[in-house]
């Protein structure tokens, strides 16, 4: 990777951002949005604001593109075709999406460049490729009658997605969805709309049909709302926090009881037992688990629960590991935390450690704003000890570079402490005992259990969590649950 190649990107003015409805880019009725970088605090460019009108614009070109048939009905050899194309697309231009996300967004520049093009890109080759070979059943019924069970397309896709990877998690959606046939309309969050309005420019060049994809960009009080309540989508697909989610769910009771989906946030814990197999490491992992992306992850292994005898080490090797971890600008190659996504984030995460401290934990490293003067919005990597889980920093998920480290005694406390939350996405487990390591993810109530290691993804693997944090799965076969129906025929033979 280039860092020159990087800096020309990063110098490039960004155009503004417009509304795709219908196959047109269209500008939006609600005005436009400045689009704020939070590297230096700077306006980037705007993003059109889309009305309640344009959505329903939006959401009715696909429901007619989806009743034409060009896409739902092609044979799925020829979607798989213009999915692949898609992907070289996203390949061919993978440096220049994943310098304009960062300078959106904030990622880290080496993550973002494997976590978003190069993901997205891996996720539409995975949907295109299977979408040729899922096929319907012939149940075993009596002789004299056949049961047939098709797997149809759902029909209107809504997809909202939030603002930490647009790429890579926009992506889960919108690759199943179109190979099965769908439309979608996309809201991508307002701090991270760029890539997503890129991919949108790719999927027509790659012969997406006018319709079939769809984006609209604004406010999630306006846009998304409105995108929710829609009649015209049979499916809400939504990654995002917990309060977004409880209101997808009200929204869609009031409009027309559409499927929703939601992956929601996490308070994961990262359990290392005294018999790990090498602590050192564990360390490190723990550092990463929380820090990576400025701790903004749904499964970031926010809370560390570690066995009093090794705590006190485990804590200064752990300090010690973060001590190399400096935020800085996320467009260069050697930095290893980016900037929080927005000032109003930041300023939440601050709260979180100063409420933790007011509540009786010890920061032991961090706890500050970070590079005030580029105007940008950092922080550093934040370790709050002695946090039980009567206190907020237990329980409630910052999705900032803050961990919370709480001591245990016995597996059965570690177990109890782990699942004392409202979430159940992630977990990590460290220990040479296999017996323990297998009583333990059975024990755990999340949706991913890692072992001796923390984050480790593949498309190939669903994510969802269980509890408050989410239903159904991204990625893997299953996920193409979500955007199919069931229909069985039942014939007289
Ligand atoms: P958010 O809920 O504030 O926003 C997510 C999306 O919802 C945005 O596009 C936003 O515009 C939209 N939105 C907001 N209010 C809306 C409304 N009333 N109606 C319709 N849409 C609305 O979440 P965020 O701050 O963007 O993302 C952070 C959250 O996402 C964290 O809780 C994080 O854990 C979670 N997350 C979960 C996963 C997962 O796979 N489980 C992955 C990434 C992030």
């Amino acid at each position: 990777m280039d860092q020159a190649a990087i800096d020309r990107l990063a110098a490039q003015p960004v155009p503004k951002g417009r509304l795709l409805i219908g196959g047109a880019w269209v500008e939006g009725q609600g005005g436009e949005t400045p689009v704020i970088s939070p590297i230096d605090g700077r306006i980037l460019t705007t993003l059109a604001n889309a009305s309640p009108e344009d959505v329903a614009r939006a959401t009715a070109d696909a429901r007619a593109a989806f009743e034409a048939g060009r896409w739902s009905r092609a044979a799925p050899a020829a979607r798989k075709a213009v999915l692949h194309r898609l992907a070289d697309l996203i390949e061919r231009h993978a440096l220049e999406l994943a310098v304009l996300g960062v300078r959106d967004n904030g990622t880290e520049i080496f993550m973002a460049l494997k976590a978003e093009p190069g993901s997205a890109a891996g996720t539409f080759r995975y949907y295109a490729e299977a979408i040729d070979k899922v096929y319907g059943e012939i149940a075993p019924t009596a002789p004299n009658v056949l049961g047939l069970v098709h797997r149809e397309a759902v029909g209107v896709v809504g997809a909202i997605v939030p603002w930490n990877f647009p790429l890579m998690i926009g992506a889960w959606k919108i690759a199943p969805a179109l190979a099965a046939g769908n439309s979608v309309v996309l809201k991508p969050a307002e701090t991270a709309s760029l890539t997503l309005l890129r991919l949108a420019e790719l999927a027509i060049e790659a012969g997406v049909p006018p319709g079939v994809f769809n984006v609209v960009t604004g406010p999630g009080r306006v846009t998304g709302e409105a995108l929710a309540l829609s009649p015209d989508v049979d499916v809400l697909v939504f990654t995002g926090s917990g309060a977004t989610g409880r209101r997808l769910l009200e929204y869609s009771a009031r409009s027309n009881l559409k499927r929703c989906y939601l992956e929601l946030g996490g308070k994961s814990p990262n359990i290392v037992f005294a018999d790990a197999p090498d602590l050192a490491a564990a360390a490190k992992a723990a550092a990463t688990a929380i820090f990576r992306n400025a701790g903004q992850v749904c499964v970031a292994g926010s809370r560390l629960l570690v066995e009093r005898s090794v705590h006190d080490a485990f804590v200064a090797a752990l300090c010690a590991a973060t001590a190399t971890m400096r935020p800085g600008n996320p467009l260069h190659l050697s930095t290893q935390i980016g900037a929080v996504n927005s000032e109003t984030q930041l300023a939440g995460n601050l709260r979180f450690v100063a409420d933790a401290q007011a509540e009786g934990g010890q920061v032991v490293l961090g706890g500050t704003r970070a590079l005030a003067e580029t105007g940008g919005f950092y922080m550093d990597p934040t370790i709050v000890a002695g946090v039980a889980p009567g206190h907020r920093l237990f329980r409630e998920e910052v999705f900032g570079p803050v961990l919370a480290v709480t001591p245990f005694d016995t597996e059965d406390e570690a177990i109890r402490l782990a699942n004392a939350t409202d979430y159940g996405l992630a977990a990590g487990v460290w220990t040479a005992s296999l017996a323990r390591a297998h009583r333990m993810i059975r024990a755990l109530r999340a949706g991913v259990v890692h072992v001796n290691t923390y984050g480790g993804t593949d498309v190939t693997v669903p994510l969802g969590g269980v509890k408050q944090s989410g239903n159904g799965h991204d990625k893997s076969l299953h996920a193409l649950e979500k955007y199919t129906d069931l229909k069985t025929a039942w014939i007289q033979l």
